[in-house]
């Protein structure tokens, strides 16, 4: 948990955030009854958060003063700026409160025991600056025993999960580390490596295997010579850095071919390792008669290129969260892909399928996020078969099972909005987890390895096949 006034505080709009940081406990009964509060941080705590409360206990107390003694049956936690809602005369229900929450975070709830749910932020990228870590180590140290990372941001406490170590950009393989501990402060998080032979030589150290600039170039430099693959410059960052697409197909765009979106990197560099799926879905459908003569793909490999560049925290350089703009209020580098796309529309291309990658999270397996009816856009009976078709191959085969998946409601937010309400395409969002992936080949979860980005790569390509049969 952390402050949202404080990252904005030299932005315009910062005067519209509160320069503090609450944490309110809401009951109701179900998903559409009234809202009431039933605990919280009394005072407001500075804007530093320090200290952010570690526990927080609601229910009666033992002389029976507390002012909640229900019986809790589930737990919704998030982060979200509207907690003013809360607390009107006319209560808002959780289902017209809760999600979908711009620039809010969502927390996993964990119950304990029958009295204690324990929640883990999941990705908050605004809210924190060390979400993730990207670190060159010094080349050749012999000497150097021991590396110590100090994970902290005025008051925010990391949830960097895991960690992973590369001599070469290319090789990318997990390591645990020797200590983690949090100082004293309780807000700082730490972390320390023995470092290996060859960690001495130096490379790279990261929370995901990275899929950063160089690694885009080296994917566009060899998509460039495959056959029935053209790479294009589309349009331009807020900073005038160029965003491609790659479009692999053998038939022109038009009416009778199938159409599938895959979009990578709207956040920070360390999500961006989706781009690793790229390379082995382009590699088995230029190996595909069926899909080249059917189907045109469409690979978007880095949209958030400034801070692909910057390695920033996951906002492009108007500190905008991409995933928000696509069908309001665009900005640059989603304007330019939603221009491309609504050409490929007017000349009569289809998009049946639209995956936007996401990655890096303190997720279990990786999630696949299915369109699910938002406050003003339904899904529809024939969208909704559409995409439980997918869902079914998209588990067999890639192993994105619908148990480790969610819904996530249509709005006029993110890429998966755009490509279902303007495309009509089956958009999911996909966060492939840093922590583990189930393998369809043998049904069991496993720790998280480069070969995790093969095994999405054959299934999402195997689904189209069998989609795109007849
Ligand atoms: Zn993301």
């Amino acid at each position: 948990m952390s402050n949202v006034a404080w990252v904005v505080r030299h932005r315009p709009y910062a005067a519209e955030a509160n320069g503090q940081f609450r944490l309110h406990l809401l009951a109701g009964q179900g998903a559409t009854g009234e809202l009431m509060r039933i605990g919280g941080t009394g005072d407001a705590p500075g804007p530093n958060l320090s200290p952010v409360p570690e526990r927080l206990h609601v229910g009666a107390s033992p002389d029976g003063t507390g002012r909640f003694a229900g019986k809790i049956t589930s737990v919704a936690a998030y982060n979200t700026l509207r907690d003013r809602l809360v607390g009107r005369p006319r209560g808002r229900s959780a289902a017209g409160l809760l999600p979908p929450i711009p620039g809010g975070g969502g927390f996993a709830a964990h119950w304990l025991d029958d009295e204690t749910v324990e929640v883990f932020s999941r990705p908050s990228f605004n809210l924190s600056a060390s979400y993730w870590v990207f670190l060159k180590l010094p080349d050749n140290e012999p000497d150097l025993k021991r590396l110590l990372i100090d994970l902290k941001w005025y008051g925010a406490v990391n949830m960097t999960p895991t960690f992973f170590f590369s001599s070469d950009r290319r090789r990318w393989q997990r390591v645990v580390p020797e200590r983690m501990w949090q100082s004293d402060g309780r807000t700082d998080f730490r972390v320390q490596f023995a470092l290996t032979a060859a960690m001495r030589k130096g490379g790279w150290l990261a929370s995901g295997p990275v899929f950063g600039e160089p690694e885009c170039a080296e994917l566009l430099a060899w998509s460039r010579k495959q056959p029935h693959t053209t790479v294009r410059e589309i349009g331009s960052s807020v900073e005038g850095r160029p965003i491609h697409l790659i479009r692999v197909g053998a038939g022109e765009d038009g009416p009778d071919r199938r159409g599938v979106a895959i979009t990578c990197g709207q956040h920070s560099p360390l999500e961006i390792m989706g781009g690793h799926i790229i390379h082995p879905m382009m590699a088995r459908i230029l190996k595909s008669p069926t899909l080249l003569e059917r189907a045109n793909f469409y690979f978007v490999p880095t949209v958030n290129v400034d801070c692909s560049h910057y390695g920033g925290n996951g906002l492009n350089a108007n500190c905008s969260n991409l995933n928000r703009h696509w069908l309001v209020d665009p900005e640059p580098e989603t304007a330019c892909i939603i221009q491309h796309f609504d050409q490929l529309r007017e000349s009569g291309q289809d998009l049946d399928l639209a995956i936007d990658i996401h990655a890096g999270g303190i997720f279990r397996n990786h999630v696949l996020m299915h369109m699910g009816d938002g406050e003003d856009v339904q899904v529809g009976c024939a969208a909704g078969a559409q995409q439980e078709a997918w869902r079914e191959l998209l588990e067999e085969h890639a192993g994105l099972r619908r148990t480790d998946g969610w819904a996530l409601a249509q709005n006029k937010l993110r890429a998966s909005d755009y490509f279902h309400q303007v495309h009509g395409a089956t958009g999911f969002c996909l966060e492939m987890s840093s922590c583990s992936y189930f393998d369809p080949a043998d049904g069991h979860t496993k720790a998280f390895g480069p070969a995790a980005f093969d095994i999405v790569a054959a299934g999402i390509v195997r689904a189209c096949e069998e989609r795109f049969r007849d």
